[in-house]
């Protein structure tokens, strides 16, 4: 099948790619002409796991390219995904829809009789019935689907070419046929298809985003009770979580969750609830932001009272700059929102991250950077682990521990082995332990 893929950002570049790679003759189109550029040349705009070497094989099959012109796309084919972004509008928590009604409204004019407009940016609900109004106000017969993305950044590929579970909004028999052609190879390799209306399909994405956004903020509320009770975080959710009714996996006390995906579509979410009259059932959204949030302020208020009250002309060594490990993505990175506040605060601070060091640069001019762990921590009076990247687990603590200043540890993500470090003669803190100092500390909101 022919198929055009419109922004080739994260999602619209992994999705070219994977597409192509099941066999589609795929044309990827994004408004960015140096972004087209650098794909037509074999050059991802992320770091992915597989994604280079499916792109520049694909490319040479000449199963894909990639066009800066939209009536272009609109000719190649009749199928045509959608997957620019839709972030938080400036102005309120809802979203901005200007990126998805830009693509159908510069489509409509070129559109093939026939065509299928996919959507798989996030989106509130409701969006694939207004779009689809759209078009049919043209005099068009083209339809609107909604086939929402649940890539993971880091495991993009992987979960692209074996999603567990593939949902599509559809209206029509005729858009259910075209969707499971376009992913045949999946189906039958026995990938669940769940085929819905629009609505439940653009619901499915907010809802799963929401669920998993709660639980992590839930074990980050347990963890600050834990604080204030002289109970460990980390043990209580290892214990918790070995209920298989309620399971481990993102139920990990740390600095909580950022990137370009969680915080907006939780806000986003409540806000077209509230839009819809359903704002109360999902009010709760508003804390899980808010629990969320203050994990950032509570992980600076600790590494002040671990300096004895101020991180001025303290030197700080960062480990961590993208918003989760296995991506170079930064956009809301957490670890960066608190090496930005301590800089703010008068700090020295250096960052190491293993991929995300350009695109941290380009966000945080102001911060200093290093393109080594010792390098980072050199002369540190305090280092703080703020993206889990597995290499920082394999740290040797005794050599760092001869570059910095002191040996002090702030492990915000929970996952350093602690009597290794302490070994090597470091004391350890984490958020949810009762064990920092009490300097400086202002319970409850932090400052
Ligand atoms: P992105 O910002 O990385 O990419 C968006 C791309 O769209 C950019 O390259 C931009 O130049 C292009 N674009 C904007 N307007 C355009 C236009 N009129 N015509 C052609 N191209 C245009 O965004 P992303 O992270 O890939 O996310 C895309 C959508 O997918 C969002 O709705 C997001 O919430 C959702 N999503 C993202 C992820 C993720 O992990 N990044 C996962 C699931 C869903």
């Amino acid at each position: 099948m022919r198929l055009t893929v419109i922004g080739t950002g994260y999602v619209g570049t992994v999705h070219a790619a994977c597409m192509a790679d099941l066999g589609h003759e795929v044309l990827g189109v994004d408004i960015d002409a140096e972004r087209i550029a650098s794909l037509s040349a074999g050059r991802p705009p992320i770091h992915e796991t597989g994604l280079e070497e499916i792109l520049t094989r694909t490319m040479a099959l000449g199963r894909l390219r990639f066009s800066s012109s939209l009536a272009e796309g609109a000719a190649f084919a009749t199928t045509h995904f959608v997957c620019v972004g839709t972030p938080q509008r400036p102005d309120s928590k809802a979203a901005d829809l200007r990126f998805v009604n830009a693509v159908v409204d510069g489509l409509a004019p070129h559109l093939r009789p026939g065509s299928l407009i996919v959507g798989k940016s996030t989106v509130p609900v409701g969006t694939a019935a207004r779009l689809g109004r759209r078009l049919a106000a043209t005099g068009t017969d083209c339809e609107v689907a909604w086939n929402p993305e649940f890539l993971r950044e880091g495991s993009a590929v992987q979960d692209t070419m074996c999603p567990e579970r593939l949902v599509v909004g559809v209206s029509s028999e005729r858009a259910d046929t075209v969707l499971r052609t376009v992913y045949g190879p999946m189906l039958q390799a026995g990938i669940p298809y769940f085929s819905t209306d629009p609505a439940t399909a653009e619901l499915v994405k907010v809802a799963a985003n929401s669920f998993l956004a709660t639980k992590i903020s839930f074990i980050n509320a347990m963890s600050e009770v834990c604080e204030a009770a002289g109970a460990d975080a980390s043990l209580l959710a290892g214990a918790v979580g070995a209920d298989s009714r309620i399971g481990p996996q993102f139920l990990e006390p740390g600095l909580g969750f950022g990137g370009s995906c969680f915080p907006k579509d939780i806000r986003a979410f409540a806000a077209r609830a509230e839009e819809l009259g359903a704002g109360a059932a999902v009010a709760f959204l508003y804390e899980v932001d808010r629990i969320n949030t203050r994990q950032r302020r509570r992980t600076v208020d600790l590494a002040r009272r671990i300096l004895g009250g101020t991180v001025a002309d303290r030197h700080i060594g960062v480990l961590g700059a993208a918003f989760k490990p296995g991506s170079d993505d930064v956009r809301d990175s957490p670890a960066l929102a608190v090496a930005q506040a301590l800089r703010d605060g008068g700090a020295a601070v250096r960052v190491h991250d293993p991929e995300a060091l350009d695109n941290a640069r380009s966000a945080h001019p102001d911060l200093a950077y290093a393109l080594d762990v010792p390098k980072a921590c050199e002369d540190a009076d305090l280092v703080l682990h703020l993206t889990a990247w597995p290499e920082y687990r394999h740290l040797d603590p005794a050599d760092l521990a001869t570059v910095t200043r002191q040996p002090l540890l702030l492990d915000a993500r929970n996952v350093l082995d602690e009597p290794t470090w302490q070994a090597a003669g470091w004391t350890v803190h984490a958020l949810g332990r009762a064990k920092a100092p009490a300097t400086g500390l202002v319970r409850g909101e932090p400052s």
